[in-house]
């Protein structure tokens, strides 16, 4: 194995470690507190203690991190709007995640958070292996800011925060803390038609989270940048896209230095699949130029396209 094959692979790896971390974390407080190692159990005499009472405890959706509440600003905004109340602790609770997500880059979470997405590149990974052909683009990648933008107005419609009775990740979530099944059919729908309709269906173009990340997409500081001298345009990075490849062409054609396109999960897979070293990750967010760069002619040694790869 040489030194570049080696090097191949290492953001997704990483990028696993962290999405199986940050599982293991969200469970770890409660079932601690189920094997009573965060305190006593009710029914003693010793005070009880509850997991909210560590440093940090719940969900994607609501969680508190050393006594700081941080809400899922989809979920917060459904609220209110169901609730007709800007309420300010939610915006208090919504904001640090909207700024952080918004600083890095928003849909960072979809690429290195979301157990869903992880779901979703195992359901990629399989329909590979399983041979099964399905289309690479059956909804347009942006109807999930109208989903978005759906699931709040019609939360303030009905009075009930619409998304989250039927929120997938919710359901991994209750799933993998409870062993509850409810709300689990959003998940195994999602899960089948990444299988067998579109690829990657869900998180690509339908999700209202991705959605809301993508609007905040476009104002991140972590991209992935482009050396136009040595691509060699085999179009491998297209081919492991985890958002659309269509978000790399303004990049490969010369147009743009950088991927800006407010889907890119900088899940490093384009990084990763690239053969000639030329995308990286960079901080900051350079203007497009005037005047484009020339894209480099195709390399004829360069090895055609392999398909859609595992990532
Ligand atoms: S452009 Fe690269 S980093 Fe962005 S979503 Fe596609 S593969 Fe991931
Ligand atoms: S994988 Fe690398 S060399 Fe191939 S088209 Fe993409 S950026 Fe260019």
């Amino acid at each position: 194995m040489t030194g570049k094959t080696r090097r191949m692979g290492r953001v997704t790896a990483v990028r696993r470690v962290v999405q199986c971390a940050l599982i293991v974390l969200f469970c770890l407080p409660l079932v601690a507190a189920g094997w009573g190692l965060l305190g006593g159990f009710s029914g003693g005499d010793a005070a009880v203690a509850t997991p909210a009472e560590g440093v940090f405890y719940g969900s994607l959706a609501s969680s508190s991190v050393g006594g700081v509440t941080l809400l899922d600003p989809l979920a917060a905004l459904q609220v209110a709007a169901s609730s007709r109340d800007l309420a300010p602790a939610l915006m208090v609770g919504a904001l640090p995640v909207l700024v952080a997500y918004g600083l890095v880059r928003g849909r960072a979470f979809c690429g290195w958070v979301c157990p869903v997405n992880l779901l979703g590149e195992a359901t990629d990974w399989l329909r590979r292996r399983l041979g099964i052909e399905v289309r690479e683009r059956a909804v347009p990648r942006h109807a999930k800011l109208g989903v978005a933008a759906a699931v709040v107005a019609l939360s303030a419609l009905v009075g009930v925060p619409v998304f989250e009775t039927f929120n997938p990740v919710g359901a991994v979530n209750r799933g993998l803390l409870f062993g509850a099944l409810a709300g689990a059919w959003t998940l195994v729908a999602v899960l089948v038609c990444d299988l067998l309709w579109s690829r990657r269906v869900w998180c690509r173009a339908l999700c209202p989270m991705g959605g809301l990340y993508e609007a905040l997409g476009r104002a991140g500081q972590v991209n992935v940048a482009i050396d136009h001298d040595a691509c060699v345009q085999c179009d491998r990075c297209k081919a492991v896209c985890l958002a659309d490849p269509v978000i790399l062409e303004p990049a490969l054609s010369g147009e743009d230095v950088i991927v800006r396109a407010g889907d890119c999960l900088v899940c490093g897979a384009c990084v990763d699949a690239c053969p000639a070293d030329a995308l990286r990750f960079r901080l900051g967010r350079p203007r497009k130029p005037a005047s484009a760069p020339a894209a480099c002619a195709p390399d004829p040694a360069a090895a055609p396209p392999p398909g859609p790869a595992a990532s």
